[in-house]
């Protein structure tokens, strides 16, 4: 089947109470991992690039990529998003590559770093959903900021979405999806200690707006294992710490349908690179180290769709084709 919208994919979720891993992906091993884990546990996948992403693989190389996990992967559900687009260009890009949702990333200046003023946010957010919708192509939306680095993500400081703002912003933008900052943050260095999220603030928004779908960023776990692995093995991350599983499996209960994962797989490919290298010291062929790599990372993603409980949902229902999509928004 081809690349279905996402918003189709969470609005399932949403009817069977699951949340969605939504992976980021810069190369072949790890949109395979990705694609060997959701065919093998039966789930539909949200695959995600950011711009990071889309200059590393100078553009043309992701999309054919991504229609290779396509062409090989007919049964099973995928979408493909943009992760944190901060400009209208970049989600045109994405829409002209075959993109089926967009995050448009409103909540930060150009910048990156300073927090956009609400009424900035709501009419840079509301233009890509008029430039998006009639592709039938789905659009996130984010508002509140979150803490940490994610490629050139990093505000200044966190603000935590208010409910009422929220309602406001999706009646005056029409997106799909909604970000929301509950006190994570991106990257491998979240907290100093057990974190406190925000969750009773992802329970109010979704009995508010109902009908949009919630997203968790910066919600890697940072399995303490792959940490340990890399500093055995001469890495240097100390204290690096994540999200428990638990505390989102918390926030998928009280309403978040799409979970961003990213730095829990690169964890897992470093971990594995690294313990390689030292144990095997002769090993030159890059796919001695890259393909077992790639199994590390399935390994984590088929984890999180079995913490997520999207696992064995593939099948609960038809495609839709972004041309359906586009007709459902007239
Ligand atoms: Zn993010």
């Amino acid at each position: 089947m081809p690349l279905v919208p996402m918003k189709i994919v969470l609005d399932e979720a949403e009817r069977g109470g699951y949340g969605v891993g939504a992976f980021n992906v810069n190369n072949m091993e790890q949109i395979q991992a990705i694609m060997r884990a959701a065919s093998e546990v039966r789930s539909p996948v949200i695959i995600q690039a950011s711009r990071g992403a889309l200059r590393y693989t100078n553009m043309v190389y992701l999309r054919h990529l991504m229609h290779a996990a396509v062409e090989d992967n007919r049964d099973i559900k995928i979408v493909m998003h943009l992760d944190h687009g901060n400009d209208l260009d970049i989600v045109k890009q994405a829409i002209d590559l075959g993109f089926t949702s967009v995050m448009i990333d409103g909540s930060l200046e150009p910048d990156g770093k300073t927090p956009r003023s609400f009424e900035s946010n709501v009419e840079m957010t509301r233009k890509a959903v008029e430039i998006a919708h009639p592709y039938g192509v789905t659009v996130e939306g984010e508002l509140g900021t979150l803490g940490g680095i994610e490629e050139h993500v990093q505000a200044s400081r966190v603000i935590l979405t208010n409910p009422e703002e929220a309602v406001e912003f999706v009646k005056a933008t029409g997106v799909d999806a909604l970000a929301v900052a509950i006190g994570t943050s991106h990257g491998a260095y979240k907290f100093k200690q057990t974190p406190m999220l925000a969750l009773d603030r992802v329970e109010k928004i979704h009995r508010l707006v109902p009908h949009v779908r919630l997203v968790m960023h910066g919600s890697s776990s940072v399995p303490q294992e792959l940490i340990a692995e890399i500093n055995r093995y001469g890495g240097s991350m100390p204290n690096a710490m994540g999200v428990p599983v638990e505390q989102i499996q918390d926030g998928i209960r009280r309403g978040i349908r799409k979970i961003n994962v990213d730095t829990d797989t690169r964890l897992a490919a470093t971990a594995t690179i690294r313990r390689i290298f030292h144990e095997e010291p002769a090993v030159f062929d890059p796919r001695e180290y890259l393909g077992p790599a790639r199994d590390a990372i399935y390994r984590v993603v088929k984890a999180r769709m079995e913490a997520f409980g999207s696992a064995g949902h593939n099948d609960d229902y038809a495609p839709t084709t972004l041309e359906e999509a586009r007709r459902l928004y007239k």
